[in-house]
């Protein structure tokens, strides 16, 4: 039983079924919440290895764009420098990116293709251990479900991870909150592959333009304290866009233009992480994906280390004989990579909060690390995190 129909989820759906198992992915929505909410995101070259162990890269490599570097500009409009976004692989693949929607949506049709069955309006509340092994969840539709092994893929505020240990850390606010859109502005150059990010006064801002010449952007407006949904929800566009405008105006490039050409309704959320979860699994209940380890959106690593966990997890399941023993294996594979990723994407968000004093600082001492940065001893040094390989999926 997979609750979650996200990256994560469906990915692992498609492992499973693919080692030979017979999951059934439970989603609380009527349709899958990446398809509804947020706009895009980067799938790292070690996101698409891990996709690509189950042969299902191509939905992403077909609705989305090479993005293989970024270019940093301090908010007086000096370029500060570049670093990449990983290596160019063997075959030519770079890191892509691509609209959440088509993301969801491409990898939940490959489940179905696969004939992974997902059931919808089945929002888990509940889940227990059976005396004689397996488990039983309970949904909020008031109907049950029992299996061998339940993968809670159930996101960063996920119920799996309750019911695994009770005391369970929920997610930590990062300081920062996240809005973005998809913009028609007629003198925004094109960038190539890359991305262009401002670190602002107020406000750190990004974009990039797609080969059809769309500008997607995202802006981090920052709040020490965080601010309460209801309060975000309640915001009209036209407060969202007044808000936008008071912290970008004060620096230099197209930030404010491309607001502006933003046809549709802009909403911030904060933004979270959740860096260290003590328990990943009981005997048979395991969380994957940001249920276990949420990284800041600034690492551009969720979907991709998402991939790379549901992978590992059928792996894990094939190779080692008992399913106790291989979550303890997924475990050990898996944890100090994703909290090594998860410290590295806090430093950039809190790196993208700084006052006058820190922001002049960083000013100076960026061009200098980012002129080493583009180095291949640079290079060499981010090898942990583009680097990693998952052996494909062997058919079961
Ligand atoms: C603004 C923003 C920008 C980001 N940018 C990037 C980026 O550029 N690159 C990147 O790699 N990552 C990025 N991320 C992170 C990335 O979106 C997540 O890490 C990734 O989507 C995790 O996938 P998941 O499947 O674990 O969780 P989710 O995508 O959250 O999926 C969880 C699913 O479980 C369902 N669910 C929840 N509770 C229950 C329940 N009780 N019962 C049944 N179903 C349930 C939900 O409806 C949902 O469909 C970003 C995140 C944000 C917020």
């Amino acid at each position: 039983m997979i609750m979650g129909a996200g990256v994560a989820g469906t990915v692992a759906g498609i492992a499973l079924k693919q080692a030979g198992y017979d999951p059934v992915v439970y989603e609380a929505y009527d349709a899958s919440a990446g398809l509804a909410h947020g706009v895009y995101l980067t799938v790292a070259v070690n996101g698409l290895d891990a996709l690509r162990a189950v042969d299902a890269h191509h939905p992403v490599l077909a609705a989305g764009f090479p993005t293989n570097s970024i270019d940093f500009f301090s908010g007086t409009g000096r370029r500060l420098g570049a670093i990449p976004l990983g290596p160019v692989l063997s075959d030519g693949t770079t890191t892509n990116t691509i609209r959440r929607a088509d993301l969801y949506g491409g990898l939940y049709d490959e489940a179905v293709r696969r004939g992974v069955p997902i059931e919808h309006g089945k929002r888990m509340t509940s889940a227990r251990e059976l005396p004689g092994g397996g488990v039983r969840v309970e949904f909020a539709d008031g109907t049950h479900a029992e299996g061998d092994l339940l993968v809670g893929a159930d996101g960063i505020h996920s119920a799996t991870r309750t019911a695994i240990d009770p005391a369970a850390p929920g997610p930590r606010y990062t300081g920062l909150g996240n809005v973005g859109g998809f913009a028609q502005v007629d003198d925004v150059a094109a960038l190539g592959a890359r991305y262009a990010m401002i670190w602002g006064k107020r406000c750190f801002f990004g974009y990039t333009v797609s080969p059809d010449g769309e500008v997607w952007w995202f802006a981090n407006p920052p709040s020490r304290a965080e601010r309460p949904r209801t309060e975000l929800g309640a915001m009209t566009d036209a407060q969202v866009r007044a808000e936008l405008a008071e912290l970008l105006s004060v620096d230099r490039g197209p930030a404010t233009r491309i607001v502006a050409g933003t046809p549709h309704e802009l909403r911030i959320t904060n933004q979270y992480d959740l860096p260290t979860v003590p328990r990943w699994h009981s005997r048979s209940m395991v969380v994957i994906g940001d249920a276990a380890h949420a990284v800041s959106p600034a690492s551009g690593q969720g979907a991709s280390l998402a991939a790379e966990d549901a992978v590992t997890l059928a792996h894990c399941l094939r190779e080692v004989p008992g399913v106790p023993a291989a979550l303890e294996e997924y475990e050990r594979r898996r944890r100090a990579r994703v909290e090594r990723v998860v410290a590295w994407g806090a430093s950039m968000s809190s790196a993208k909060q700084a006052g006058p004093v820190a922001r002049a600082v960083r000013d100076m001492v960026l061009p200098l690390v980012f002129r080493r940065s583009g180095s291949p001893e640079a290079m060499a040094r981010m090898s942990w995190l583009f680097d990693h390989h998952v052996a494909p999926v062997p058919v079961g």
